[in-house]
């Protein structure tokens, strides 16, 4: 079983990895560092590290490769520690087994809210969830219906879909693909406008300001996050 207090960062600029240990261990956690991804993968064995964070740029091997040889051996969430704004590239990385990433230069109260976030669904995990609640909207995923101050909201049957895969792994950014693949299947995947219209919709029907949404984030060229605790 995974270690959820231990966590294994795999970074090698020994900088940005001391941060990195500095600020984990602050914040309670066990850290296992690595310089490279040969390092990385025997400490995975080794250590049964809780959750992985890493950068995809190493110098032995692709990082996107890593996140795959990460994923085949631990169920442990991957945070994705990039200093690459290379929406592409975090984009192939949810959709290779990485559970969400953090910009470098990176925001220490943002890096720990996404860890417990990570921890927290994966500890969750082997459960599915019944029901999920974001501000006055409840998403109830085990009778297919969804109520916003208790009454119910009418939904289409895409509208729900999509609120339903984004309820089902709440506060974690989902990819444009991985939604467009679950909601209208695998010859749709580049429809991003699909998309586009039915998380409008449920917008106009979810938010308090559709203007200015709070519970359906869109994260720019990668996916939307159904935020289930707003600011
Ligand atoms: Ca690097």
């Amino acid at each position: 079983m995974p270690n959820a207090d231990k966590l294994l960062v795999i970074e090698d600029d020994p900088a940005i990895r001391r941060l990195l240990a500095v600020t984990l261990e602050r914040a309670g956690y066990q850290v296992v560092q690595a310089a490279t991804a040969r390092e990385g993968l025997s400490a995975v064995d080794i250590d049964r590290p809780g959750a992985v964070l890493l950068d995809l740029g190493l110098p032995d091997r692709d990082g996107l490769e890593l996140i795959q040889l990460v994923r085949a051996r631990t169920p442990a969430p991957i945070l994705v520690v990039s200093a690459r704004e290379n929406t592409a590239e975090k984009v192939t990385a949810l959709d290779l087994g990485a559970d969400d990433y953090v910009v470098k230069p990176f925001d220490t109260e943002e890096l720990l809210a996404r860890i417990r976030t990570a921890l927290r669904h994966r500890n969750a995990n082997g459960a599915e969830l019944q029901s999920v609640c974001a501000d006055d909207v409840e998403i109830d995923l085990e009778h297919r219906r969804v109520l916003r101050g208790g009454a119910e909201v009418h939904l289409s049957p895409k509208e729900y879909e999509v609120l339903a895969e984004l309820a089902k792994r709440p506060d974690r950014v989902i990819t444009h693909a991985q939604l467009l693949k679950t909601v209208w299947g695998p010859a749709h995947l580049d429809r991003v406008e699909y998309l586009r219209i039915v998380v409008r919709n449920l917008r106009q029907k979810l938010e308090r300001d559709a203007a200015r949404p709070r519970l359906l984030l869109n994260e720019p060229g990668v996916g939307y996050r159904l935020t289930v605790h707003p600011a």
